[in-house]
Protein backbone atom coordinates (compact mmCIF):
# COMPACT_ATOMS: atom_id res chain seq x y z
CA UNK A 1 0.00 0.00 0.00
CA UNK A 2 2.82 2.59 0.98
CA UNK A 3 4.89 1.75 -1.52
CA UNK A 4 2.46 1.67 -4.18
CA UNK A 5 1.45 5.14 -2.35
CA UNK A 6 5.10 6.30 -3.12
CA UNK A 7 5.31 4.88 -6.70
CA UNK A 8 2.13 6.79 -7.48
CA UNK A 9 3.27 9.73 -5.89
CA UNK A 10 7.20 9.56 -7.90
CA UNK A 11 5.30 9.07 -11.22
CA UNK A 12 3.09 12.24 -10.44
CA UNK A 13 6.26 13.83 -9.67
CA UNK A 14 7.91 13.05 -12.43
CA UNK A 15 4.73 13.97 -14.80
CA UNK A 16 5.26 17.36 -13.38
CA UNK A 17 8.41 17.33 -14.33
CA UNK A 18 7.63 16.06 -17.45
CA UNK A 19 5.35 19.14 -18.25
CA UNK A 20 7.89 21.79 -16.75
CA UNK A 21 10.51 20.00 -18.96
CA UNK A 22 8.29 20.36 -21.88
CA UNK A 23 7.33 23.68 -21.54
CA UNK A 24 10.77 24.37 -20.79
CA UNK A 25 12.10 23.16 -24.34
CA UNK A 26 8.94 24.59 -25.92
CA UNK A 27 10.19 28.26 -25.31
CA UNK A 28 13.31 27.09 -26.23
CA UNK A 29 13.08 25.71 -29.79
CA UNK A 30 9.88 28.61 -29.85
CA UNK A 31 11.89 30.81 -33.01
CA UNK A 32 13.11 27.66 -34.29
CA UNK A 33 10.07 25.94 -34.91
CA UNK A 34 8.62 29.09 -36.48
CA UNK A 35 11.58 29.86 -38.73
CA UNK A 36 11.38 26.38 -40.10
CA UNK A 37 7.94 26.20 -40.76
CA UNK A 38 8.01 29.39 -43.15
CA UNK A 39 11.26 28.10 -44.88
CA UNK A 40 9.62 24.53 -45.20
CA UNK A 41 6.28 26.66 -47.24
CA UNK A 42 9.20 29.01 -49.51
CA UNK A 43 10.27 25.95 -50.48
CA UNK A 44 7.15 23.90 -51.54
CA UNK A 45 5.94 27.30 -53.28
CA UNK A 46 9.28 27.08 -54.68
CA UNK A 47 8.85 23.52 -55.85
CA UNK A 48 5.47 24.79 -57.49
CA UNK A 49 7.30 26.20 -60.43
CA UNK A 50 6.48 30.18 -61.31
CA UNK A 51 2.77 31.12 -59.67
CA UNK A 52 2.00 33.44 -62.65
CA UNK A 53 -1.88 33.19 -62.70
CA UNK A 54 -3.36 30.45 -64.52
CA UNK A 55 -0.35 28.18 -64.18
CA UNK A 56 -0.39 25.20 -62.58
CA UNK A 57 2.00 26.18 -59.83
CA UNK A 58 -0.55 29.52 -59.53
CA UNK A 59 -3.35 26.78 -58.90
CA UNK A 60 -1.39 24.32 -56.26
CA UNK A 61 -0.72 27.56 -54.39
CA UNK A 62 -4.35 28.75 -53.85
CA UNK A 63 -4.97 24.97 -53.46
CA UNK A 64 -1.90 25.38 -50.93
CA UNK A 65 -3.08 28.45 -48.95
CA UNK A 66 -6.86 27.18 -48.66
CA UNK A 67 -5.73 24.12 -46.95
CA UNK A 68 -3.55 25.99 -44.29
CA UNK A 69 -6.53 28.52 -43.96
CA UNK A 70 -8.87 25.18 -43.44
CA UNK A 71 -6.44 23.98 -40.61
CA UNK A 72 -5.59 27.09 -38.53
CA UNK A 73 -8.00 29.82 -39.92
CA UNK A 74 -11.45 30.54 -38.14
CA UNK A 75 -12.72 31.59 -41.36
CA UNK A 76 -11.36 31.27 -45.14
CA UNK A 77 -12.88 33.88 -47.42
CA UNK A 78 -12.26 33.89 -50.99
CA UNK A 79 -12.76 36.84 -53.40
CA UNK A 80 -13.06 35.63 -56.88
CA UNK A 81 -12.48 38.83 -59.64
CA UNK A 82 -12.46 39.13 -63.14
CA UNK A 83 -9.89 41.44 -64.81
CA UNK A 84 -10.01 42.39 -68.65
CA UNK A 85 -6.35 42.14 -69.64
CA UNK A 86 -6.89 43.14 -73.28
CA UNK A 87 -9.65 43.34 -75.03
CA UNK A 88 -10.45 40.15 -75.92
CA UNK A 89 -9.11 38.29 -72.76
CA UNK A 90 -10.63 38.18 -69.02
CA UNK A 91 -8.45 36.48 -66.28
CA UNK A 92 -10.07 34.99 -63.14
CA UNK A 93 -7.90 35.88 -60.17
CA UNK A 94 -8.84 35.88 -56.10
CA UNK A 95 -7.71 36.81 -53.19
CA UNK A 96 -7.91 34.53 -50.20
CA UNK A 97 -8.35 35.37 -46.69
CA UNK A 98 -7.75 33.68 -43.76
CA UNK A 99 -9.42 35.25 -40.40
CA UNK A 100 -8.37 34.79 -36.71
CA UNK A 101 -10.88 36.07 -34.54
CA UNK A 102 -8.65 37.55 -32.15
CA UNK A 103 -9.31 37.82 -28.23
CA UNK A 104 -10.51 41.57 -27.76
CA UNK A 105 -12.39 42.07 -31.45
CA UNK A 106 -12.20 45.71 -32.91
CA UNK A 107 -11.33 46.60 -36.23
CA UNK A 108 -8.66 44.10 -37.67
CA UNK A 109 -5.52 44.19 -39.11
CA UNK A 110 -4.70 42.83 -42.58
CA UNK A 111 -1.62 41.28 -42.85
CA UNK A 112 -0.82 40.90 -46.47
CA UNK A 113 1.19 39.61 -48.99
CA UNK A 114 0.81 39.17 -53.06
CA UNK A 115 0.85 35.35 -53.77
CA UNK A 116 1.09 35.86 -57.60
CA UNK A 117 5.04 35.97 -59.47
CA UNK A 118 5.70 37.55 -62.36
CA UNK A 119 4.23 35.87 -65.92
CA UNK A 120 7.74 37.34 -67.65
CA UNK A 121 10.95 38.75 -66.47
CA UNK A 122 11.26 42.25 -67.11
CA UNK A 123 14.73 43.06 -65.93
CA UNK A 124 16.39 40.35 -68.12
CA UNK A 125 18.48 41.85 -70.97
CA UNK A 126 18.33 38.54 -73.30
CA UNK A 127 14.11 37.94 -74.77
CA UNK A 128 14.48 34.23 -74.27
CA UNK A 129 15.23 34.63 -70.55
CA UNK A 130 12.61 37.62 -70.60
CA UNK A 131 9.62 36.01 -72.10
CA UNK A 132 9.49 33.09 -69.18
CA UNK A 133 7.10 33.70 -66.23
CA UNK A 134 9.99 34.25 -62.92
CA UNK A 135 10.20 32.05 -60.28
CA UNK A 136 9.72 34.60 -57.99
CA UNK A 137 10.87 32.99 -54.27
CA UNK A 138 11.22 36.10 -52.65
CA UNK A 139 9.09 38.81 -54.87
CA UNK A 140 5.67 36.47 -54.45
CA UNK A 141 7.70 33.63 -52.29
CA UNK A 142 8.87 35.08 -49.17
CA UNK A 143 5.94 37.01 -48.50
CA UNK A 144 3.46 34.25 -48.76
CA UNK A 145 5.80 31.63 -46.56
CA UNK A 146 5.58 34.32 -43.63
CA UNK A 147 2.00 34.48 -43.94
CA UNK A 148 1.81 30.99 -44.40
CA UNK A 149 4.25 30.77 -40.69
CA UNK A 150 1.18 33.65 -39.54
CA UNK A 151 -1.64 31.06 -39.46
CA UNK A 152 0.55 28.65 -37.59
CA UNK A 153 0.95 31.07 -35.18
CA UNK A 154 -1.91 32.86 -34.90
CA UNK A 155 -3.81 29.49 -33.75
CA UNK A 156 -1.53 29.07 -31.15
CA UNK A 157 -0.89 32.52 -30.07
CA UNK A 158 -4.20 34.53 -30.08
CA UNK A 159 -3.32 38.33 -30.43
CA UNK A 160 -5.87 40.88 -29.45
CA UNK A 161 -7.75 42.54 -32.89
CA UNK A 162 -8.73 39.99 -35.40
CA UNK A 163 -6.30 39.46 -37.65
CA UNK A 164 -6.80 39.04 -41.32
CA UNK A 165 -4.03 37.42 -43.77
CA UNK A 166 -5.08 38.56 -46.88
CA UNK A 167 -3.06 36.53 -50.40
CA UNK A 168 -3.23 39.20 -52.81
CA UNK A 169 -3.91 38.26 -56.47
CA UNK A 170 -2.21 39.76 -59.93
CA UNK A 171 -0.05 42.14 -58.08
CA UNK A 172 2.57 41.37 -60.00
CA UNK A 173 0.91 40.95 -63.69
CA UNK A 174 1.27 43.53 -66.33
CA UNK A 175 3.82 45.56 -67.42
CA UNK A 176 4.86 49.10 -65.05
CA UNK A 177 2.13 51.92 -66.72
CA UNK A 178 -0.28 49.10 -68.10
CA UNK A 179 -2.66 49.50 -65.52
CA UNK A 180 -2.59 45.69 -64.46
CA UNK A 181 -0.62 45.28 -61.41
CA UNK A 182 -2.18 45.56 -57.62
CA UNK A 183 -5.27 44.20 -59.31
CA UNK A 184 -5.93 42.19 -56.00
CA UNK A 185 -5.26 44.56 -53.20
CA UNK A 186 -7.21 47.51 -56.07
CA UNK A 187 -9.84 45.29 -56.03
CA UNK A 188 -9.96 45.11 -52.18
CA UNK A 189 -9.79 48.07 -51.35
CA UNK A 190 -12.62 49.04 -53.70
CA UNK A 191 -14.94 47.01 -52.22
CA UNK A 192 -14.27 48.01 -48.54
CA UNK A 193 -15.20 52.02 -50.22
CA UNK A 194 -19.10 49.91 -50.83
CA UNK A 195 -19.00 48.64 -47.36
CA UNK A 196 -19.97 50.24 -44.37
CA UNK A 197 -16.77 52.39 -42.93
CA UNK A 198 -16.90 50.15 -39.61
CA UNK A 199 -15.62 47.22 -41.47
CA UNK A 200 -12.46 49.18 -42.36
CA UNK A 201 -9.27 47.54 -41.27
CA UNK A 202 -7.61 49.20 -38.29
CA UNK A 203 -4.28 48.97 -40.36
CA UNK A 204 -2.64 47.16 -43.30
CA UNK A 205 0.57 45.88 -43.68
CA UNK A 206 2.24 44.12 -46.76
CA UNK A 207 5.36 42.23 -46.60
CA UNK A 208 7.09 41.72 -50.24
CA UNK A 209 10.47 40.92 -50.45
CA UNK A 210 11.45 40.06 -47.23
CA UNK A 211 13.74 36.82 -47.91
CA UNK A 212 16.79 38.58 -49.38
CA UNK A 213 20.04 37.09 -47.70
CA UNK A 214 21.42 40.92 -47.18
CA UNK A 215 17.98 42.23 -45.79
CA UNK A 216 17.44 45.59 -45.52
CA UNK A 217 14.47 47.18 -44.64
CA UNK A 218 14.28 51.21 -45.13
CA UNK A 219 11.04 53.12 -44.34
CA UNK A 220 8.95 53.58 -47.64
CA UNK A 221 7.46 56.67 -48.01
CA UNK A 222 4.46 56.50 -48.46
CA UNK A 223 4.00 53.91 -45.15
CA UNK A 224 5.84 56.83 -43.71
CA UNK A 225 3.44 59.64 -44.67
CA UNK A 226 0.06 57.38 -43.77
CA UNK A 227 1.55 55.23 -41.36
CA UNK A 228 4.02 57.01 -39.21
CA UNK A 229 2.94 55.51 -35.77
CA UNK A 230 2.88 51.95 -37.07
CA UNK A 231 6.55 52.11 -38.60
CA UNK A 232 7.58 53.33 -35.19
CA UNK A 233 5.75 51.12 -33.40
CA UNK A 234 7.09 48.14 -35.63
CA UNK A 235 10.55 49.89 -35.97
CA UNK A 236 11.00 50.33 -31.94
CA UNK A 237 10.50 46.47 -31.58
CA UNK A 238 12.86 45.60 -34.26
CA UNK A 239 15.70 47.83 -32.12
CA UNK A 240 14.31 45.87 -28.76
CA UNK A 241 14.93 42.71 -30.37
CA UNK A 242 17.89 43.58 -31.99
CA UNK A 243 16.81 43.04 -35.58
CA UNK A 244 19.48 45.20 -37.20
CA UNK A 245 17.56 44.75 -41.05
CA UNK A 246 15.20 47.50 -40.04
CA UNK A 247 16.77 50.78 -41.41
CA UNK A 248 15.44 53.79 -40.07
CA UNK A 249 15.98 55.89 -42.91
CA UNK A 250 13.74 56.06 -45.57
CA UNK A 251 14.75 55.37 -49.11
CA UNK A 252 12.70 53.84 -51.45
CA UNK A 253 8.67 55.05 -52.68
CA UNK A 254 6.84 52.30 -53.82
CA UNK A 255 3.81 50.82 -55.49
CA UNK A 256 2.64 47.78 -53.92
CA UNK A 257 -0.63 46.35 -52.59
CA UNK A 258 -0.39 48.60 -49.50
CA UNK A 259 -1.15 51.96 -52.00
CA UNK A 260 -4.74 51.61 -52.55
CA UNK A 261 -5.54 51.55 -48.83
CA UNK A 262 -3.09 54.71 -48.58
CA UNK A 263 -5.16 56.44 -51.11
CA UNK A 264 -8.25 55.70 -49.17
CA UNK A 265 -7.06 57.22 -45.78
CA UNK A 266 -6.46 53.80 -44.20
CA UNK A 267 -2.79 53.42 -42.59
CA UNK A 268 -0.96 51.08 -44.28
CA UNK A 269 2.70 50.04 -44.23
CA UNK A 270 5.02 48.07 -46.76
CA UNK A 271 7.77 46.43 -45.47
CA UNK A 272 10.00 45.85 -48.33
CA UNK A 273 13.26 45.27 -49.08
CA UNK A 274 14.16 46.61 -52.58
CA UNK A 275 17.98 46.36 -53.03
CA UNK A 276 17.38 42.84 -54.30
CA UNK A 277 19.56 42.56 -57.91
CA UNK A 278 17.48 40.01 -58.85
CA UNK A 279 14.47 41.43 -59.06
CA UNK A 280 12.52 40.39 -61.86
CA UNK A 281 15.02 37.94 -63.44
CA UNK A 282 15.17 34.28 -63.97
CA UNK A 283 17.36 34.51 -60.98
CA UNK A 284 14.82 35.68 -58.31
CA UNK A 285 15.47 31.78 -56.59
CA UNK A 286 15.14 29.97 -53.57
CA UNK A 287 19.61 30.25 -52.72
CA UNK A 288 19.05 34.14 -52.78
CA UNK A 289 16.66 33.87 -49.52
CA UNK A 290 17.22 33.29 -46.00
CA UNK A 291 15.50 31.64 -43.57
CA UNK A 292 17.19 34.06 -41.20
CA UNK A 293 15.44 37.28 -42.97
CA UNK A 294 11.93 36.05 -43.47
CA UNK A 295 11.95 34.92 -39.30
CA UNK A 296 13.20 38.01 -38.33
CA UNK A 297 10.52 39.60 -39.78
CA UNK A 298 7.90 37.02 -38.82
CA UNK A 299 9.08 37.21 -35.33
CA UNK A 300 8.75 41.72 -35.67
CA UNK A 301 5.88 41.49 -36.84
CA UNK A 302 3.98 38.72 -34.30
CA UNK A 303 5.46 40.85 -31.56
CA UNK A 304 3.84 44.31 -33.26
CA UNK A 305 0.22 42.54 -33.72
CA UNK A 306 0.01 41.43 -30.29
CA UNK A 307 0.66 44.81 -29.14
CA UNK A 308 -2.09 46.57 -30.31
CA UNK A 309 -4.87 46.11 -27.78
CA UNK A 310 -8.40 46.88 -28.93
CA UNK A 311 -10.13 49.67 -27.83
CA UNK A 312 -8.34 51.93 -25.66
CA UNK A 313 -5.34 52.82 -27.40
CA UNK A 314 -6.76 54.20 -30.29
CA UNK A 315 -10.35 55.32 -28.85
CA UNK A 316 -11.24 53.62 -32.43
CA UNK A 317 -12.85 49.81 -32.63
ZN1 LIG B 1 7.49 42.02 -58.41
Amino acid sequence: MKSSFLKNLSILILGVCLVLVKTDTSEAIYGENYSQIIWGYLEKLCALGPRNPGSKGYLKTIELIRRVGEKYADRVVEKPFLVQVSEKEKVRMVNLELQFKGTEGGAPIIIGSHFDTRPFADQEIELEKKNRPILGANDGGSGTAVLLGLAHFLSEHPVPRPIHLVFFDGEDYGTSGSGLNLLGSTHYAQSLLKADRRSWPYWVLILDMIGDKDLQIFKETYSLKGSGRFLDQIYSIAEKQKVSSFKPQSKFTILDDHYPFYKMGIPATLLIDFDYPYWHTQEDTLDKCSSESMFSVFSVVTETISSFKSVLVSGRK
